[in-house]
């Protein structure tokens, strides 16, 4: 399942107390968190696993956090091999999860079998998340913090609720119905509650053949991708390329070229030699 949402929403808190609960129910569990990278070092901040301090002491369950190095969509991207070799490795329920940065949403629900969107109430998430075109990819929504004001919640849940009946789900195989519940991630509650509807939407997928179709569709995209970035680094590193490009991006950016000439010329060198 992939968990996506904003910085700050709750989505590593999120992760210790469902892969806990996971543990008790005598399941293997891998996370695999896509950190921000720093534009400096490239790095991961490393910060998920010291807040999942008690899952990732568990010889059940394998956390590895891994930057995203600027790849669009904030999934590694070799998030979806490490899927396959966790899934080899007899783990049977593997987490991703990643920054909520727009596009990243869109690119963890092209991977998993569930994408469970975290939300807050009465912070605008509901909102970006109708503009952003995310709640027609959503599985599940959860609004964390409930704690905190358990009846701007509801409300905000309620709200949500209405305007899933006006969004067009995005993939042939989406569920019809979105479930929206309410967790504290903190004080463990609705942990069980989220993880039945996570079941029960795995069952609706299975029950119907869709599960199939959906993880083939994956595989395609995932081609696609792999075609793009193979092709965008061939172009990026062809030598004839190499040598007008910067000169060209810097004609375009002064106005003496449009964007579309100094395409075709960029792809005639890169064709031509
Ligand atoms: P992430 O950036 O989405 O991974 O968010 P974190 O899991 O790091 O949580 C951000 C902050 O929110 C932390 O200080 C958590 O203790 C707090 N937090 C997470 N879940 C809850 C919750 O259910 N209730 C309350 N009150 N605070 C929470």
């Amino acid at each position: 399942m992939g968990i996506s949402g904003a910085p700050g929403v709750g989505k590593s808190c999120l992760i210790e107390v469902i892969g806990l609960h996971l543990l008790t129910l005598g399941h293997r569990v891998a996370v695999l968190a896509i950190d921000p990278s720093s534009p400096i070092n490239r790095g991961a901040i490393l910060a998920d696993k010291t807040r999942m301090e008690k899952l990732s002491a568990s010889p059940h369950a394998f956390i590895r956090p891994t930057p995203s190095s600027g790849t669009l969509g904030g999934i590694n991207a070799h998030t979806r091999e490490a899927l396959l070799l966790c899934e080899a490795a007899g783990f049977d329920v593997i987490l991703v999860e990643t920054v909520g940065v727009g596009q990243s949403e869109i690119a963890v629900a092209n991977t998993t079998d569930c994408f469970v969107l975290l939300q807050l109430p009465h912070t605008g998430d509901d909102l970006q998340a109708i503009k952003k075109g995310i709640l027609e990819r959503a599985d599940i929504i959860a609004y964390n913090k409930i704690d905190i004001d358990p009846l701007a919640a509801q409300q905000a849940m309620m709200q949500t609720h209405q305007a899933l009946k006006f969004i067009a789900r995005a993939d042939p195989w989406a569920s019809a119905s979105v479930e929206v519940i309410g967790i504290s991630a903190l004080h463990n509650q609705g942990i069980a509650t989220l993880w039945q509807a996570i079941l029960q939407h795995h069952q609706t997928l299975q029950a119907n053949h869709t599960l199939i179709k959906k993880r083939n569709a994956q595989t395609i995209t995932w081609t696609w991708d792999l075609i793009t970035q193979s092709l965008e680094h061939d172009f990026r590193t062809h030598p004839a390329v190499a040598k007008t490009l910067s000169a060209t991006l810097t004609a375009v950016n002064q106005g003496e070229l449009t964007p579309n000439q100094a395409v075709n010329r960029l792809i005639q060198q890169w064709k031509s030699s």
